[in-house]
Formats: C-alpha cells, sequence, structure tokens
C-alpha cells in the first residue's frame, strides 16, 4: 500500500478498516493531497469532494483521496467516515458492484458506513465542512418571481418557489458575472429530473449532486 499522507489519524484509520474490511492492499494507494489524486487520475478533481475513490484500469490499482480540506474535523468521527465509505467503494468494486450513489448520505452505502463505522447517519451527514461563498460562483435568477439561488455548477434547474417540481416555465436564467448582491441560499431549486433529454435531466437534487448520465471507463465515485 501507498499512504502517502502524513496525517497520524487518516493512517490509522485507513489501516485499520483496510483490515475490517478484508481488502487487499498491494494495489491500493491513498493520499490526502488532492492534488496528487489529480495527477494519478490524469483529471482536475473538485474541490468540494470529502473524499473519492477510483480506479486506474491502465496501472490496475484502486486510488483513494481523502480531502482533509474538506473534512469538518471539528466533528470527532469526521475523518473515519470519509475512510469508511471510499473503502467501501474499493471493496463493492473487487465485489463487482459498480453501481453509484443513489443520494450521499440517504443511500445503501451511507447504511453500510454505519454498519461498519458504527457512526450515525446524522454524522455522516455532517463530517463535512460548508461549501466556500467563492465556491458558489454561478449566480440565477428566476425570471418569473426574481428568486436568487447560487450553484457551485452549471446546470439547468427551475424555480422551487414557483414550483416544487421541475417545470421549464420557470428555468432559472445565468446571471453575468459581475457585482454580486448578498445572496439568499442554495436550496430553493428544483430538479431537472422530470425532464429528459441531454441538456434537461442531467443535474439532479438540491445539494448540487451531479448525475453523470455517461460514466466513463474508470469507476470514480465520490
Ligand atoms: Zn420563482
Ligand atoms: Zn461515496
Amino acid at each position: 500500500m501507498r499512504l502517502e499522507t502524513d496525517d497520524t489519524e487518516t493512517r490509522d484509520l485507513v489501516e485499520r478498516y483496510v483490515a475490517r474490511l478484508a481488502l487487499p492492499t498491494d494495489r491500493l494507494r491513498v493520499t490526502t493531497d488532492r492534488a496528487a489524486f489529480a495527477r494519478w487520475l490524469g483529471r482536475r478533481v473538485p474541490s468540494s469532494l470529502g473524499g473519492a475513490y477510483a480506479y486506474l484500469p491502465s496501472a490496475g490499482e484502486h486510488a483513494i483521496l481523502i480531502n482533509l480540506a474538506r473534512i469538518d474535523r471539528a466533528q470527532p468521527r469526521a475523518v473515519e467516515v470519509v475512510v469508511v465509505e471510499e473503502l467501501i467503494h474499493m471493496r463493492d468494486r473487487l465485489d463487482g458492484d459498480l453501481r453509484r450513489h443513489a443520494r450521499h448520505g440517504y443511500d445503501r452505502i451511507a447504511t453500510r458506513v454505519a454498519e461498519v463505522s458504527g457512526a450515525s447517519l446524522e454524522e455522516i451527514r455532517s463530517c463535512l465542512l460548508p461549501v466556500k461563498r467563492r465556491e458558489l460562483r454561478y449566480r440565477y435568477v428566476c425570471p418569473s418571481c426574481g428568486h436568487e439561488v447560487r450553484r457551485r455548477v452549471r446546470g439547468t434547474w427551475s424555480c422551487a418557489r414557483c414550483s416544487p417540481r421541475f417545470n421549464p416555465r420557470f428555468v432559472l436564467r445565468l446571471v453575468p458575472s459581475g457585482p454580486v448582491a448578498p445572496a439568499q441560499g442554495v436550496a430553493a431549486v428544483a430538479p431537472a429530473v422530470a425532464a429528459t433529454g441531454s441538456t434537461l435531466g442531467n443535474r439532479l437534487g438540491a445539494e448540487g449532486a451531479e448525475v453523470r448520465v455517461g460514466a466513463g471507463s474508470s469507476a470514480e465515485d465520490d
């Protein structure tokens, strides 16, 4: 195992749960350095991720990022639940289960993180620091009521104040960047899951979680 971190808590947790989950370590690399993980993958890794798992087909290796910069270490089990989750992704990959998250913190993977670590679902859902304002760089406005929403990524959403479900009549419009007024929040949007097609329907969830419709050849999960 290549364990590229000087963080002793991360090292101890990885070693403990690698044993608990009976994972082979000869083809496993773990880092707490997002730039190093991005080099392993050969592509950009969003700073918002608390952790990530990827299988590197060319090397035949499993790669894990524990992104300490995003983890709320004021919570005693925060690093633990991220370590356990990424190792569960590796366990799944080895067991031939390539399913992705249904909904982070609420899906079957969250249930297993709780079982393996003993942490509560509440602890699992609150292990990350809030997304910083500057990461919410896209500003959208409802054409009907004027409600303003900030988003981390570009996408198609409709205004949740005007319609609780996705409604093309209330699709939020991107405001060109410029002087920014105080934001009113990030959660009041209806996801474009009711629509189909390549423009609509590829974003999901008030948290801005993204459904990767066309998954690449290498498995990757956060
Ligand atoms: Zn509206
Ligand atoms: Zn995950």
